[in-house]
């Protein structure tokens, strides 16, 4: 799927947050301490190298809601910027915790002039965000955001599943 919001490009496609090789920044759904771990961390942290997460080490640990931004080392892209997305269930408000992470990983993005982001789907993996209302508060926020972007052009959302494209789909369409 591919829309123009606010002058902004917007993706959403299946595939491997860690080959996203025409992206300047790529989002982590990253652990508190910013190291290795699963999922999406677990991809970007091995294709990267253990350079990232040295990098990360001095700013760890982040707040849920946070977002920082590291270089990127042996990925294809020039940053990483590492999210902590709500535990579901636990962290709340939830759905103010989720949104800031899209708010703030938007704003490093701004801050370091980058033009083109891409994020996976954060809190819904081993956090235990329902996917419909991830996709449903991520939309809002980055639609929300993207009317205030300068420099960032093209955002794309990379999902791991078919099923999970069609819902970040889902959530575009029903948003307008
Ligand atoms: P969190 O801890 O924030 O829940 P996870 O990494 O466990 O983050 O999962 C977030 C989402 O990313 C899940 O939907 C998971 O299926 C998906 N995912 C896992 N690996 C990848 C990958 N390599 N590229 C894109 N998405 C991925």
């Amino acid at each position: 799927m591919h829309v123009q919001r606010n002058g902004i490009a917007v993706e959403c496609l299946q595939g491997d947050i860690a080959r996203q090789k025409d992206m300047e920044a790529v989002v982590n759904a990253a652990n508190a301490e910013l190291m290795m771990g699963g999922g999406v961390a677990g991809a970007l942290h091995r294709a990267a190298g253990p350079e990232l997460a040295e990098a990360g080490a001095p700013m760890a640990p982040i707040q849920p809601g946070e977002a920082v931004t590291t270089e990127a080392f042996n990925l294809p892209n020039d940053y990483v910027i590492h999210c902590l997305g709500p535990v579901y269930g636990r962290d709340r408000p939830e759905e103010e915790l989720l949104r800031a992470c899209y708010r703030n990983a938007l704003k490093r993005a701004e801050e370091h002039r980058i033009q083109s982001i891409a994020f996976p789907s954060i809190s819904t993996g081993a956090f235990g965000y329902p996917v419909e209302a991830a996709a449903s508060a991520a939309v809002k926020e980055v639609y929300e955001q993207s009317r205030h972007l300068k420099s960032v052009q093209a955002i794309r959302f990379v999902l791991f599943s078919q099923e999970d494209l069609k819902r970040y789909e889902t959530a575009w369409q029903h948003l307008v």
